[in-house]
C-alpha cells in the first residue's frame, strides 16, 4: 500500500544525502521551491482518481551525471550556467515518485546503489540471489555504462526493471545489439545496445512514441493584473544561459531589430563578468544566471522569449509560453540531426530537429510560438511588428503540470512492466492505419491526430492482418524478416513484410518504397502518454 499522506518535504530531502553535499543542491531547492503545488497536485489528483487501490514499488533511482561529479561537474555547473535540465527532470521524477507514496532510494555515487542492490550486484548480479523485492530502477545513461562497465554485464532479470531517463531517445537500430547494417552520422555503440524494450527510455519531451514520455513540470508564477502591465515595460528575454551558447550566433543583427522594439535582457555566465560580457552585444542587459524564481519573475516581465538555436529541446521556452510570452523559435534548414551536427553526432537517434525546439513548433505552434529563420532579417522584423501589437495568454499543456506528471508517472509505474507480459496499454486502444510510401508510422499516426503505438505492432504483425487492411497479400510474395519497417508491403518487387525480430519494431522506420501497416492510438488531450480510457 502506497504512503499518499506525505506531506512534509523534510521526508523527501532525508532520501538526497550525498558526502558531496552539493550534488542535491539544485534540486533540493526546486524541490522545496515547487512543495506546495505538489501538494496541491495530489489533492487534485486524488480526488478524481482512487490511488489507495496502486500497489507501492520499491525504487532505487542513480543519477549517474551526479555520480562522475569530480569528471563532470553537472552540479557544480548548476548555478554558473550549466545544463539544468537534467536536475529539473530528476528532481520531478523523485518528487512524484515519492509523492505517489512508493519506497524510494537515491543514489548519486557509485559505491551508493551497489550498496543499495545490495552486494549480490558486487559479486557480478549472481541470478538466485537477484535483489528481486527491487521493482524498478532509475537511471540514465552514464549510470547505466557505469554499472555495466563497473559492475558486470547485466542480467535480462535485472535489465528488464530498468527506465533510462533518456531526453534526447533512443531508436530501435541503436538499442538492438545485431543490428547490421550501417548507420549514418557518428558511432553506433557509444550509449550501449542493451536490448532493452525501447519503452524503457523515457523521455523528455513526447518526441519517440517508441520510447515513453516521462517529462516533467513547468514554474509557473500566477499572472497577476499588475503583472500583465508590467509585461508591457517590453522587454525581451535572451534563452542562452552561458556565454558559448552566443559566442558562434550565425547572426547576431536578429538580436539587434529585437532590440529596436524592446530591451533585451539575458541571463548569462560561464566565467568572469568581463568574459561573458565580451560575447555579448553591447545592448544586451545581463543579469548572470539567476534563480528559477528569478528566471520567473524576468519572463512575467518580458513580452518575448528569444531563441538562440541552443541549447536544443529545453525546459525554458516552455516556462516562458506558460508566463504569458511569445517564443522566437530559430528554425532549421536543413534539419540538423546526427549526420550534421556534432552535438547530435553519437547520439542514439536520427531524429531531425527542424527548429531549436520541436516540441513548442509542433506541439503548440501560433499564437505562442513563431518558428522562424532568424537569419532572415526581414522575417524577424516581420514577427516583432506583428508580436507588438498582440497579446497572448499564458499556456501550459496539463502534461508539464504538477497534476498531469502525477498522473502519468502514476500510469507508467503502475502499468508498464517489462519483466513479464506487459499488456498496457489495452488491445481495445489499438487503430489499425495503413500508411503511403515512404512514411514513418510516427507520421500516419500523427497525420490522423493519433500516435504510433509500439505496444501493439504484435497485435498487427502477420499476413492475415495485412490482408484485413488491404494489402495483397494472398498473392504476393512473405518476407520474414527482422526489419524496421515491419509490417509492412513493398509493391515492386511485390513483398509484405513481417517482422521476425521485436527488439527492431520502430514507430520511425521508413524506406522510400515501402508502405506501412501501424499501430496507432487516440491519446488523452493535453497527456499525450496515456490513453482516452486507460
Ligand atoms: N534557469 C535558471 N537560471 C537562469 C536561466 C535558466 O535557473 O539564469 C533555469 C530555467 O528556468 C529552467 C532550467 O534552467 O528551469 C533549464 O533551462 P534550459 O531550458 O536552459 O535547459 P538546459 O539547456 O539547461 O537543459
Amino acid at each position: 500500500i502506497p504512503d499518499l499522506e506525505r506531506t512534509d518535504v523534510q521526508g523527501l530531502l532525508n532520501h538526497l544525502q550525498d558526502a558531496n553535499a552539493v550534488k542535491f543542491q539544485w534540486m533540493k531547492r526546486r524541490i522545496v521551491q515547487m512543495w506546495p503545488k505538489w501538494q496541491a497536485a495530489i489533492s487534485s489528483l486524488k480526488n478524481k482518481k482512487d490511488l489507495t487501490k496502486t500497489v507501492q514499488k520499491k525504487v532505487l533511482i542513480h543519477i549517474g551525471l551526479l555520480a562522475n561529479e569530480n569528471k563532470l561537474h553537472f552540479a557544480e555547473e548548476a548555478g554558473k550556467g550549466g545544463p539544468l535540465g537534467e536536475l529539473v527532470q530528476w528532481s520531478d521524477v523523485i518528487t512524484s515518485l515519492y509523492i505517489l507514496g512508493h519506497d524510494i532510494t537515491v543514489t548519486a555515487d557509485l559505491a551508493a546503489i551497489q550498496k543499495a542492490l545490495g552486494n549480490v550486484v558486487a559479486k557480478k548480479l549472481c541470478p538466485q540471489k537477484l535483489p528481486n523485492d527491487i521493482d524498478l530502477v532509475y537511471v540514465d545513461y552514464i549510470g547505466l555504462r557505469e554499472l555495466n562497465s563497473k559492475i558486470g554485464t547485466l542480467l535480462p532479470q535485472f535489465l528488464c526493471k530498468l527506465r533510462v531517463v533518456d531526453s534526447f531517445g533512443t531508436e530501435a537500430q541503436f538499442n538492438f545489439n545485431l543490428y547490421k547494417e550501417k548507420i549514418d552520422g557518428g558511432s553506433m555503440g557509444a550509449y550501449g545496445r542493451y536490448n532493452l524494450n525501447l519503452r524503457q527510455y523515457q523521455t523528455m519531451f513526447p518526441h519517440s512514441p517508441d520510447n515513453t514520455f516521462l517529462g516533467f513540470v513547468v514554474n509557473v508564477k500566477p499572472l497577476e493584473n499588475t503583472d500583465k502591465k508590467m509585461r508591457r515595460k517590453a522587454k525581451a528575454l535572451v534563452y542562452g544561459k552561458h556565454y558559448s551558447m552566443w559566442k558562434d550566433l550565425p547572426n547576431k543583427t536578429f538580436l539587434e531589430v529585437v532590440n529596436r522594439y524592446l530591451e533585451v535582457h539575458a541571463t548569462v555566465g560561464g566565467g568572469s563578468a568581463s568574459e561573458v560580457s565580451s560575447h555579448l552585444p553591447s545592448f544586451v542587459i545581463n543579469h548572470g544566471v539567476v534563480t528559477p524564481m528569478e528566471v520567473q519573475k524576468l519572463l512575467n516581465e518580458s513580452m518575448v522569449f528569444v531563441g538562440l538555436g541552443f541549447p536544443y529541446e529545453g525546459p525554458a521556452p516552455l516556462e516562458a509560453i506558460a508566463n504569458g510570452c511569445f517564443f522566437i523559435n530559430p528554425k532549421f534548414n536543413p534539419p540538423r540531426s546526427r549526420l550534421n551536427t556534432p552535438f547530435f553526432k553519437n547520439k542514439p537517434t536520427l531524429r531531425l530537429f527542424t527548429s531549436q525546439h520541436p516540441y513548442c513548433e509542433e506541439f503548440i505552434g501560433k499564437p505562442h510560438v513563431y518558428t522562424i529563420d532568424v537569419k532572415n532579417v526581414s522575417e524577424v522584423e516581420r514577427v516583432m511588428k506583428e508580436i507588438m501589437l498582440k497579446e497572448v495568454d499564458p499556456y501550459l499543456p496539463f502534461e508539464f503540470t504538477h497534476e498531469g506528471m502525477l498522473e502519468r508517472v502514476n500510469a507508467l509505474v503502475q502499468h508498464q512492466d517489462f519483466c513479464y507480459q506487459n499488456h498496457w496499454p489495452p488491445l481495445k486502444a489499438l487503430i489499425t492505419e495503413k500508411g503511403g510510401a515512404g512514411k514513418s508510422c510516427k507520421d500516419v499516426c500523427l497525420a490522423k491526430g493519433m500516435v504510433c503505438e509500439p505496444e501493439f505492432f504484435n497485435s498487427i504483425n502477420s499476413r492475415t492482418s495485412l490482408i484485413e487492411h488491404g494489402f495483397p497479400c494472398n498473392t504476393s510474395r512473405l518476407e520474414e524478416v527482422p526489419s524496421l519497417i515491419a509490417p509492412g508491403f513493398r509493391p515492386e518487387p511485390a513483398a509484405c513484410i513481417v517482422q521476425t525480430q521485436a527488439l527492431m519494431f520502430s514507430c520511425t522506420g521508413t524506406s522510400p518504397s515501402t508502405m506501412r501497416l501501424c499501430p496507432c492510438r487516440k491519446y488523452k488531450k493535453g497527456q499525450v502518454a496515456l490513453c482516452v480510457d486507460c
